[in-house]
C-alpha cells in the first residue's frame, strides 16, 4: 500500500479523499468501528471561515467551498445550509476585535461587514439588541449534516479508487529497517509506505503506538436543542429564509436554527476534560451525561440576550467529547524523528477545517510540501514541554477562553512556568514581566521597582510603553544586557557538514571564526528558514535560528542528512543558554570581562570566537539583533549566573540596564530587520522578502536555487518594505491592510499568497472570482475606496523608541516598494486609516557604522 489512513471520522475521510484526488489510489482507510464513530457523528455541524490565524482562516474558506464539489462527486448530500452569521460585540474592546478581524478579511478575500445591533436584530429577531454595541456579518457561515458530510468524503474517495475497511481496529504499528510500516489490525497486517494518524478521540493512543505523546485532549462539549418555536416558524414564513448563525462572545454561546427550533451550544468557563490520560477503546456511538449546572452561567446570559430562546422548551441536551491541541488549532504534518508517519488530529472544528487539513496533508505527502503556509497547524509547533499535563492545563485554558479576546500584549498563565533558565529567579527579582517563548520563560520588559510587574492588556499602547522606551534609550546610549536563551541553537559536525549546509542554505558558508546570515528555501524557492551560522572548527558549525521553529527545522535537517553518517546534527534546546550585550559601551564592557583583545580590529563585526567571559567558557558572536555594536554570548546553563553577574558588576560603571524581548523587537524595527514567522514565512520568495544580500545564486546548486533564480529573473511581484506610520495611541499588531492611493491601477493579486486564490462567495453561496470587469476593481467589498485600494498587508510592527516613530513592516506590490512619497499609503489600525510612508533606509544607523564599531 502507498498509504494507510487510520480513522474514519470526517478528518480521516477528507485525507483519504484528498490523497485519492491527488492521484494516489493504492490507499486504504482503516476504521475501528463504523465511519463517524468518534466525535464526528454528534457534532453540531456548524461551519465558518473566521480564525485568529489568517492562514487557518483560508483553509476554512477552502473547506466550505469544497462541499459543493464533494456532493457532485459522491452523489451524497451534505445538507448544506449557507445561512450566514453574525458575531455580536458587547463592549468597545470586542468591537475593536471585530474591526481587526474585519480588516484582516480585506486581503483574505472575506466579505465581512460591520453592522449595528439593530441591523443584526433584523437578521436574528430573537436577540435583545440593548446588550450589544455592534456586530460583524459573515456571509460564509452555516451548518451541515456531519454524518452525511463524512460519508460524502468517503464515497468520493472510493469513487476515485481508495479502499475503506470498517470494524477493524489498528492494534500496533511497527516499522521495518527499509521504512515500511506494518499496520497490525484485528484482521491482519497491512504493509504501507506511509501511515496517517487520523484517530480523533484516540489520536493519542495511536501516537503512543509509535512512541509519540501528541498534545491532544478531548473536552466535554454541550449543546441543546429547543422544542419548535413559533417565532422561528414565523420568521421563516415571513422572509422565506432560515435564521442565521449567531455567536455571542459575552455569553460564550453559539446558536443556529435546527428544524423549527434553535440549537444553542456553549464554551463554558467551568469546562471539563474527558478521559484525560487514556481514551477507552469501547467508547463509540454513545453520549455523555448532560450537566446543565456547568453551563448554567452561560445560559443565564444567553437567555437575557436572546429572550426568545428563554421561553422555549428544551427538547434535548447533547454532551459529547472532541479533541483540542493546546492552542485550539489542528495538528498536521510529518512527525519529527519518524519517517513517513503523519498526523491529522486535534481538529476541533472538523466541519470548518477538515477539507483544508486534508488538502494540506495530501499535498505534503504527495508533493513533499503542503503547498501553502500551514505553520498555524503544523504538529512541529510543539516541543517536548507540551506534555500530557501541559496539554491538559492549556486545553482547559483555551476552551474556557474560546470566546475571550486575546490582546496582542497578553500572555496566558496556564502551564507556566514550563521551562526556566538559571536566571529565572534573578529576572523575577529584577521585576521582569515574563513571557512564554516556546515553553521558556523569557523577560519581556522590566517594571520599575515597587510596581507590580504586570501588563495591562490592550489593543492600544499600554503600561509597558514608557519602560520599554527607557530600556531602548539606555541600551542605545550606553549598554544593555538581555537573555537570549530563547533562540534555537544547533551544532552541525562531520566531514560533509559544509557541503550539507551549502546544499541547504542560500548563502556561502563562512570561513573559520566567521559568521554569515542565511535564509533557507524549499524546492519551490519559498523561505523556510533564516539563520545565523558560525564556522566554529574545520568540520563544525553552530547555527542559531527561531526558537519556535526548532522541530520544524530539525525535521527538514534530518530529512536531508546524508545516509552515510558523514554529518551529525545536534539541537541544544536549553542545554545552551545565552546573554546579549549591546550598545556603544558594550565593547569596553566585554574588554573588562575577558583576557584577550576584543577591539574592533582584533574581534571584527561578524566574528565568532570561543573565550572565557567572566571566567566561564563561552562562545561569542560579534553580532546582535539590536543592530547596534554588541555581542551574543553563549554558555552552558551552569555558567549563566556567573556570566550575568560579571556583566552586571562590570557594567555598573557604564550605567548598564536590563532589557527585555520587547525592547529588542523595538530596536530591530528601526534597523528594518525582519522576524521569522512574521516577515519571513513559507509563502514568500527570498526576493519578495528583500533578502537578496544573502542569496548567492551562483555559489552551488542549493535547494530552491532554480525557483529563486526564476523569481530573480522575472522580478518579485511583492516586496517586503518598512513604513513610518502616523499612528495615534495604537501601533500595528500585524495583519492590518495597507491602502495605497493608486487610482484604478490594478496590481494583480493583492490577496495574501497562500498557494491558492482566496475563495469568495455571492449571496447564494456561489464562488466569485476575479475582478469586476466594468470598474477594473476587485469584486471583494471593502478593498476599493475611491482612488484608494488595499494593496498589501502588515506583517509586524510597533513603536521604534529610539527614533521615536511608529513603524510597520509588510508586503506591497514591487512597483510601489521604493516609493517613499508622502500621502501614498495608509495603514488601517483598529478601523482607522492612518497615513504611512515607506522608508527604504533604516532610520537607525543606516550606514552600519555603529554596528561595525
Ligand atoms: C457536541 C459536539 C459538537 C460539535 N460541533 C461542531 C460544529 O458545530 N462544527 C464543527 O466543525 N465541529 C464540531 N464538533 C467537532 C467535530 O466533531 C470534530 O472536529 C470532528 O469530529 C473531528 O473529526 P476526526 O475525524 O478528527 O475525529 P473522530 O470523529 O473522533 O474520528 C476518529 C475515528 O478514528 C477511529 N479510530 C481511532 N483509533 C483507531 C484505531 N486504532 N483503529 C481504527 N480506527 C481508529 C475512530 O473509531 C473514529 O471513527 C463538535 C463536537 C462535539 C462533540
Amino acid at each position: 500500500m502507498k498509504a494507510v489512513v487510520i480513522g474514519g471520522g470526517v478528518v480521516g475521510c477528507s485525507v483519504l479523499y484528498h490523497l485519492a484526488r491527488a492521484g494516489w489510489t493504492d490507499i486504504m482507510l482503516i476504521e475501528r468501528s463504523e465511519l463517524t464513530s468518534g466525535s464526528s457523528w454528534h457534532a453540531a455541524g456548524g461551519f465558518h471561515t473566521l480564525n485568529g490565524d489568517p492562514n487557518v482562516a483560508k483553509l476554512q474558506a477552502y473547506t466550505v467551498q469544497l462541499y459543493k464539489e464533494l456532493e457532485e462527486i459522491s452523489g451524497q448530500s451534505c445538507s448544506l445550509h449557507l445561512t450566514g452569521g453574525v458575531m455580536l460585540a458587547d463592549s468597545p474592546e470586542r468591537m475593536d476585535f471585530l474591526r481587526l478581524a474585519h480588516a484582516k478579511g480585506r486581503y483574505l478575500g472575506m466579505d465581512t461587514e460591520l453592522i449595528t445591533p439593530s441591523e443584526a436584530k433584523k437578521m436574528f429577531p430573537l436577540m435583545d439588541e440593548k446588550h450589544f454595541v455592534g456586530a460583524m456579518w459573515d456571509p460564509v457561515e452555516g451548518h451541515l449534516d456531519p454524518s452525511g458530510t463524512t460519508h460524502a468524503y468517503a464515497k468520493a474517495a472510493k469513487k476515485l479508487g481508495a479502499e475503506i475497511v470498517l470494524r477493524n481496529p489498528v492494534k500496533e504499528l511497527t516499522q521495518d529497517p527499509d521504512g515500511t510500516w506494518n499496520v497490525v489490525t484485528e484482521q491482519g497486517t497491512v504493509r504501507a509506505e506511509h501511515v496517517v494518524n487520523c484517530g480523533g478521540l484516540w489520536a493519542r493512543e495511536v501516537g503512543r503506538m509509535v512512541g509519540v505523546e501528541l498534545p491532544v485532549l478531548a473536552m466535554e462539549h454541550m449543546y441543546l436543542l429547543t422544542e419548535p418555536m413559533p417565532e422561528v416558524e414565523a420568521f421563516n414564513k415571513e422572509t422565506g429564509r432560515e435564521m442565521i448563525g449567531v455567536l455571542d462572545f459575552k455569553g460564550e454561546i453559539y446558536t443556529r436554527q435546527e428544524r423549527n427550533g434553535i440549537l444553542l451550544g456553549t464554551y463554558e468557563k467551568a469546562c471539563k476534560p474527558w478521559s484525560p490520560v487514556n481514551t477507552p477503546w469501547d467508547f463509540g456511538h454513545e453520549l455523555l451525561a448532560p450537566d446543565l449546572d456547568r453551563i448554567a452561567p452561560s445560559l443565564e446570559i444567553g437567555f437575557q440576550h436572546f429572550p426568545g430562546i428563554a421561553n422555549a422548551g428544551i427538547k434535548q441536551v447533547i454532551n459529547g467529547p472532541f479533541t483540542f491541541a493546546p492552542d485550539g488549532n489542528p495538528l498536521v504534518g510529518p512527525v519529527q524523528g519518524l519517517t513517513n508517519f503523519w498526523v491529522a488530529c486535534g481538529v476541533m472544528a472538523g466541519f470548518s477545517q477538515g477539507g483544508g487539513v486534508g488538502l494540506a496533508l495530501s499535498n505534503w505527502m504527495v508533493n513533499g510540501d503542503p503547498g501553502f503556509d500551514v505553520w498555524g497547524m503544523d504538529v512541529a509547533r510543539w516541543g517536548e514541554w507540551a506534555s500530557l499535563r501541559y496539554t491538559n492545563a492549556k486545553v482547559r485554558e483555551n476552551y474556557s477562553r474560546r470566546f475571550s479576546i486575546r490582546f496582542p500584549n497578553e500572555e496566558l498563565p496556564a502551564a507556566r512556568p514550563a521551562q526556566t533558565t538559571p536566571l529565572y529567579d534573578t529576572m523575577v527579582a529584577n521585576n521582569a514581566v515574563m513571557g512564554d517563548s516556546w515553553g521558556l520563560e523569557t523577560p519581556l520588559w522590566f517594571a520599575p521597582k515597587g510596581t507590580e510587574p504586570k501588563d495591562i492588556v490592550s489593543f492600544h499602547r499600554s503600561n509597558d510603553f514608557e519602560h520599554i522606551g527607557n530600556e531602548v534609550r539606555a541600551t542605545r546610549d550606553r549598554v544593555g544586557v538581555t537573555e537570549i536563551a530563547n533562540f534555537a541553537k544547533y551544532e552541525v559536525s562531520g566531514p560533509a557538514s559544509e557541503d550539507f549546509l551549502n546544499r541547504l542554505m542560500t548563502n556561502r558558508m563562512p570561513k573559520n571564526g566567521r559568521i554569515v546570515l542565511t535564509p533557507m528555501l524549499n524546492e519551490f524557492g519559498r523561505l523556510i528558514g533564516d539563520f545565523t551560522i558560525a564556522k566554529t572548527g574545520d568540520d563544525t558549525f553552530m547555527i542559531w535560528g527561531s526558537s519556535a521553529a526548532q522541530k520544524y527545522h530539525m525535521r527538514w535537517f534530518e530529512q536531508h542528512l546524508p545516509k552515510d553518517g558523514s554529518v551529525r546534527i545536534h539541537r541544544f534546546d536549553q542545554t545552551l543558554v545565552g546573554l546579549s550585550i549591546a550598545g556603544p559601551k558594550s565593547q569596553a564592557l566585554l574588554a573588562k570581562l575577558v583576557d584577550e583583545d576584543v577591539s574592533s580590529k582584533a574581534f571584527r563585526f561578524m566574528d565568532f570566537r570561543e573565550m572565557a567571559v567572566g571566567g566561564a567558557p563561552c562562545m561569542v558572536n560579534r553580532i546582535t539583533y539590536t543592530g547596534d555594536l554588541g555581542y551574543e554570548i553563549w554558555m552552558a546553563p551552569a555558567y549563566q549566573r556567573l556570566v550575568y553577574k560579571a556583566i552586571k558588576d562590570a557594567g555598573e560603571e557604564f550605567g548598564i540596564v536590563d532589557f527585555g524581548m520587547r525592547a529588542l523587537l523595538s530596536m530591530r524595527l528601526e534597523k528594518n530587520f525582519p522576524t521569522w514567522f512574521r516577515e519571513l514565512r513559507p509563502i514568500y520568495g527570498p526576493f519578495e522578502g528583500s533578502m537578496e544580500r544573502f542569496i548567492k545564486l551562483e555559489k552551488n546548486d542549493f535547494i530552491g536555487r532554480e525557483a529563486a533564480a526564476r523569481e530573480h529573473a522575472e522580478g518579485p511581484k511583492l516586496r517586503r518594505v518598512s513604513f513610518y506610520v502616523d499612528a495615534q495611541d495604537a501601533d500595528v499588531m500585524g495583519d492590518e491592510p495597507i491602502w495605497a492611493k493608486v487610482g484604478a491601477k490594478d496590481f494583480g493579486t493583492i490577496e495574501k499568497p497562500h498557494g491558492y486564490g482566496a475563495p469568495r462567495f455571492d449571496e447564494t453561496g456561489k464562488e466569485v472570482r476575479g475582478s469586476d470587469a466594468a470598474t477594473g476593481a476587485s469584486a471583494v467589498r471593502g478593498i476599493v475606496d475611491g482612488d484608494w485600494r488595499v494593496v498589501g498587508w502588515v506583517t509586524s510592527g510597533g513603536y521604534a523608541h529610539y527614533v521615536e516613530k511608529s513603524m510597520a513592516q509588510g508586503y506591497v506590490p514591487a512597483a510601489l516598494a521604493e516609493n517613499e512619497a508622502e500621502g501614498l499609503f495608509e495603514i488601517e489600525i483598529l478601523g482607522h486609516r492612518r497615513p504611512a510612508r515607506i522608508n527604504v533606509e533604516p532610520p537607525f544607523d543606516p550606514s552600519g557604522d555603529k554596528m561595525r564599531g
